[in-house]
């Protein structure tokens, strides 16, 4: 490819022997040499993916990188997402956030107006990695890297984001919970990246939360994460509810059955006890080193009954009874 916005660099090359190890299970591949491409606009990095096909978008690159080391395919060329404006800029207009796909999750905690309005996916993007990681990590690599046990995808789907998406054939806008198909998997086009994410801001009596269970006390990935959002109504009955779990399935479920025990009645007793059995029932897990399918179904029912509560905690501070 020809252009003067792609460089061949050496970026990537690691020759720092602390990548290497004579033990096969650690052993990191070096990367070689990797064309980088930084276009500063939307329509230049349509233009870019268009012309080569082996091209790759990265934001963070907090997953892309450590995937490559460990023998995933090199794209040709690596492009940037990071230096286009809108793609790292959190916005509101009228009852609407607008948050670039490639914007730092570290931005999005420190900022104000995205913690008050959605306090549960803020928590989900503060539980990423650590300080170093959240410096890079975005939504837009949490959600379209597919990974199960994404900490940030249940609380956007909680909240109804959406995904606006540029490609070949223009932009278009689709549910957040459409994005990722399957481990690894995406609904995504030949071409196609996404751009940023929109949010209308909760109505009245309305709030959310993320709970995970790590088998560490910080930097690893969920056994199960749980998003609830509640809306409650005068009574203090919930009127709206979305419940979605991660990291028991190959993508985010959410549980219908959970959202109806809650509808026209009040989150305790009962309708909680409905909540972690429909939750847990709702799971088909997997069986690895942090847990059983036993252990994750039971975990799950636990955190969404957990979630629900603090979530209709935070409805009720926010004038759920009158
Ligand atoms: C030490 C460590 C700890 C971690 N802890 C957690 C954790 O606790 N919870 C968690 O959920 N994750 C965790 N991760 C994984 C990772 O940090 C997150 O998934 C992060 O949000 C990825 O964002 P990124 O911008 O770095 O993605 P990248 O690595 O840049 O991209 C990931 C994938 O998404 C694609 N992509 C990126 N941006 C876009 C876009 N705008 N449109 C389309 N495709 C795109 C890339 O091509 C790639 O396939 C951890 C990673 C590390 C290394």
């Amino acid at each position: 490819m020809q252009d003067s916005r792609v460089d061949s660099v050496d970026i990537l090359q690691v020759s720092n022997p602390r990548f290497r190890s004579d033990r096969p299970d650690r052993r990191h591949r070096m990367l070689s040499a990797m064309k980088y491409a930084s276009p500063t606009t939307v329509a230049e990095a349509v233009d870019l993916l268009d012309s080569e096909p082996d091209a790759r978008v990265y934001a963070g690159a907090t997953d892309l990188i450590p995937q490559i080391r460990a023998g995933r395919p090199e794209p040709a060329v690596m492009v940037d997402l990071k230096r286009i404006e809108r793609l790292c800029a959190v916005s509101s207009r009228g009852s609407t956030y607008t948050v670039g796909a490639a914007t730092p999750t570290a931005d999005i905690c420190a900022h104000d107006g995205l913690a008050a309005a959605f306090p549960g996916l803020v928590e989900a993007s503060g539980l990423i990695g650590s300080d170093q990681i959240q410096s890079r990590s975005s939504w837009g690599g949490n959600l379209a890297n597919a990974s199960p046990a994404a900490d940030t995808p249940p609380s956007l789907i909680v909240n109804d984001a959406r995904a606006v998406i540029a490609g070949p054939g223009g932009e278009r806008t689709v549910a957040a919970a459409e994005v990722a198909t399957g481990p690894g998997i995406t609904s995504l086009g030949g071409g196609e990246f996404i751009v940023e994410f929109e949010l209308d801001e909760p109505p009245a009596r309305t709030a959310d939360a993320y709970l995970r269970l790590i088998p560490r006390t910080e930097m690893d990935i969920a056994v199960v994460g749980a998003a609830a959002r509640v809306t409650l109504d005068g009574d203090g009955k919930v009127s709206a509810a979305a419940i979605a779990l991660a990291a028991v399935a190959p993508t985010v479920v959410r549980v219908p059955g959970a959202e109806a025990a809650l509808i026209g009645n009040e989150p305790a007793g009962d309708a909680l006890a409905a909540v972690e059995a429909a939750a847990s029932a709702a799971t088909n897990p997997i069986d690895d080193k942090r847990g059983t399918v036993a252990y994750r179904r039971q975990v799950a029912g636990v955190l969404a009954r957990r979630a629900v509560s603090i979530a209709a905690e935070r409805a009720r501070e926010r004038g759920g009874q009158s």
